[in-house]
């Protein structure tokens, strides 16, 4: 219902509100409307983005319904007549009419016509000087070259996405070149001789080498072609060619891809399916470490050009929602390092004159099928690429790709990292989500971990399930972190669940107080997630190292994605420092507990010892959350014990409390304020079920 038109030159206009001292003046913001660059006069305004700068309510009324406020997004249906204009608000995309002055619009970029920003390396030069490498032939060569490439740290500069042990491996001059001797040697010599060849067709390929053979339990890299494909539409397409490894052996690795899963929609597995043929060659049959492998795959999709045509990255429009942003991030950790690799190889094979295979036109394949990069997962360790978005005042969230649901013993279960430990980290902390039969996601759902940092105060579910008080300075960021899993239902919908820790008492080391393993590992994601490493470090600290991370920023006037890598700041976190015993005893008192650090097992005089048993207030919790103390059962089950210091004096505090690095406060039940549970307790298990997740992200699309 858009309000009734009237003209801008009107008394709501506020410049002349503001002489007039109308009493209408606070129904607007109250302020002239700014000069602002979006404001061009008499310029069209239709289908450009704009932004609500002042409230503005349905006639000009207080009391009627808002249909502006300030900050609201959207775009404009009209051009401004008479002052007025037809806006879009709200989910719905309601359209209502506005005064002019309400808003800014920007006439950069018309609404929906997006653009994508991202900090892209570019290569033009290899940096390899090529005169030094010997070489017998041409694909000798082109191995040389491009290993070397790769191993120059201004290269590697610009492959972010580079894992840690293959980036070490490569900068190690004796062991990449034991690696490419290794690798020379190994290589199949039909393959050398074809490769070799500029005018060598697919189907000399398939004539000179030997597909796998049942038996051949050689593992390696190999080359698999597809062909004769039975869809009407690509019945004339020419041979796919696709480069791949195997530690379970060539035969074994073709059986299954000539039967890939029914629910793996990868191009590879289409193409498998959609073929007459499929055959596997082992054109690098050798038994190397897993790095070793990972190398002698990526060094053969890049000579051998293997790569999708389509994974170079055009990113175009922009959509919003949940399942767009996974799906990107997913492409684009893929399409980034592809297509930086491939600048590599074409700035390496332009100086030394390789054609790879795929680009060849004698050779006539339709198309390489190569979509990951080894390069960027080597030995399980992958280098992994959060994008950061932020929800400004309320929290920052990090997403990674997917991850594929595995089944273990009874439950359904998600390692957080699905075996793949971020190099360089001490840990490798393993995050699993259980779930009730019939619940969560099914076996072989690609479910996607999230971590969101709260800005301000704990997360409403907590991972680490920690009382609000403790005794290290930064222990408020441990329940800030949230941890969950997104997943997308067979419905078409989005689902989420957060996650928490269930054994919250456990400690890193006893020796320490306050060290439970919850802390821990938050706080070790929180210096992960800030890029810094720990000042100072405790033994029994976790340390998962240095994040990757890309921030995404989206501008609606501009209507502008930025994607741009942030780069780890100097410096550290602060060295572990445990609160006073006043701090501690403050932050208690503040609780409203009484007798807070006062002598042992001493209630504050002319109160009534509880029924329950005479306990300090965190025992007596403890007690109550075994849920000891509702089933009458006697105390002593958890006993409050007067801790004895280390010169076996006795102290006025108890084990349990001494562990958590706190001290005893003693408050007759009837008299515990209801805030102190959450305070002195581990918060109650909240995780919820799956729910739909509000679709609440801008993000692109990739084609
Ligand atoms: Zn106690
Ligand atoms: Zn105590």
């Amino acid at each position: 219902m858009p309000s009734t038109p009237r003209s801008a030159s009107g008394p709501n206009q506020p410049g002349l509100r503001s002489t007039s001292g109308s009493s209408q003046g606070s129904a607007q913001s109250g302020t002239q409307p700014p000069t602002s660059n979006y404001n061009t006069p008499g310029r069209p305004e239709k289908d450009y983005p704009y932004k609500a700068i002042h409230n503005w309510h349905e006639n000009n009324n207080t009391q009627a319904r808002k249909l502006l406020a300030v900050g609201q997004l959207g775009k404009c249906l009209t051009n401004t007549q008479h002052g007025w204009i037809s806006v879009s608000i709200g989910k719905n995309n309601a359209q209502v009419q506005v005064p002019r002055w309400a808003i800014e619009v920007g006439f950069e970029r018309k609404f929906g016509d997006r653009l994508f920003e991202h900090d892209f390396s570019r290569i033009s030069q290899s940096g390899v000087n090529h005169n030094n490498i010997q070489a017998s032939n041409s694909l000798e060569k082109a191995i040389r070259s491009l290993a070397l490439a790769l191993s120059l740290k201004s290269n590697q500069d610009k492959m972010p996405f580079m894992s840690d042990n293959m980036r070490g491996m490569l900068r190690n001059d004796s062991q990449r070149n034991a690696y490419v001797a290794k690798m020379i040697g190994d290589l199949n010599k039909d393959y050398v001789r074809l490769a070799c060849n500029e005018q060598s067709t697919v189907q000399d390929f398939r004539q000179a080498l030997r597909v796998a053979r049942l038996g051949d339990n050689r593992t390696g890299a190999y080359a698999r072609v597809t062909g004769n494909f039975k869809t009407p539409a690509h019945r004339n397409r020419r041979p796919e060619f696709y480069v791949g490894q195997t530690s379970a052996g060539f035969y074994v690795r073709s059986a299954s891809h000539r039967s890939p899963r029914l629910d793996d929609t990868s191009l590879a597995a289409e193409s498998v399916r959609d073929a007459d043929y499929c055959e596997l060659y082992p054109i690098c049959g050798t038994v190397g470490d897993p790095l070793y492998l990972d190398f002698v795959e990526q060094i053969l999709i890049i000579v051998n050009g293997s790569y999708r045509p389509e994974l170079k990255l055009q990113l175009t429009k922009a959509t919003v929602g949940v399942s767009a942003l996974q799906d990107f991030i997913k492409i684009y950790s893929m399409k980034e390092s592809a297509q930086v690799l491939s600048e590599v190889a074409s700035a390496v094979f332009g100086e030394i004159g390789w054609t790879p295979l795929c680009d060849r036109p004698a050779f006539g394949v339709h198309r390489g099928l190569n979509y990951d990069s080894p390069i960027r997962q080597t030995d399980w360790r992958e280098k992994v690429l959060w994008i950061k978005t932020t929800q400004p005042g309320v929290k920052v969230v990090y997403r990674r790709s997917g991850l594929p649901v595995r089944v273990t013993t009874s439950t359904l279960g998600v390692n957080f990292k699905n075996g793949k430990t971020y190099q360089s980290a001490t840990a490798n902390v393993k995050f699993g989500a259980h779930w009730k039969e019939g619940e969560g996601p099914p076996k072989g759902t690609e479910v996607f971990p999230v971590i969101e940092l709260m800005m301000n105060g704990p997360h409403p579910y907590p991972y680490a399930r920690l009382p609000e008080v403790g005794c290290f300075a930064d222990w408020h960021f441990a329940n800030r972190v949230g941890i969950k899993l997104e997943w997308k239902g067979d419905d078409g919908k989005w689902y989420h669940q957060y996650f928490q820790r269930q054994h919250y008492r456990e400690y890193m080391d006893s020796h320490e107080p306050g060290c439970t393993r919850g802390y821990a590992e938050t706080l070790g994601l929180v210096k992960y997630l800030h890029q810094v490493p720990q000042d100072q470090p405790r033994g029994w600290m976790i340390d998962f190292g240095i994040a990757r991370i890309k921030e995404l920023t989206w501008d609606h006037m501009t209507q502008t994605a930025h994607l741009h890598e942030l780069v780890a700041p100097a410096g550290a976190w602060p060295p572990p420092t445990w609160k006073t015993t006043a701090q501690i005893t403050h932050e208690i008192q503040q609780l409203g507990a009484l007798g807070v650090n006062g002598p042992y097992m001493v209630f504050p005089p002319g109160t009534r010892l509880m029924p329950s048993g005479r306990k300090c207030d965190t025992c007596f919790y403890e007690a109550w959350y075994d849920g000891l103390i509702r089933r009458r059962r006697v105390s002593g089950d958890w006993p409050c014990t007067r801790h004895r210091d280390a010169n076996d004096q006795q102290t006025n505090i108890c084990e349990t409390c001494f562990r958590k690095g706190i001290v005893c406060s003693w408050t007759p039940e009837d008299q515990m304020p209801p805030r102190m549970i959450t305070a002195l307790q581990y918060r109650a298990h909240t995780a919820p079920s799956a729910a739909s997740i509000d679709l609440d992200v801008t993000m692109l699309e990739i084609s």
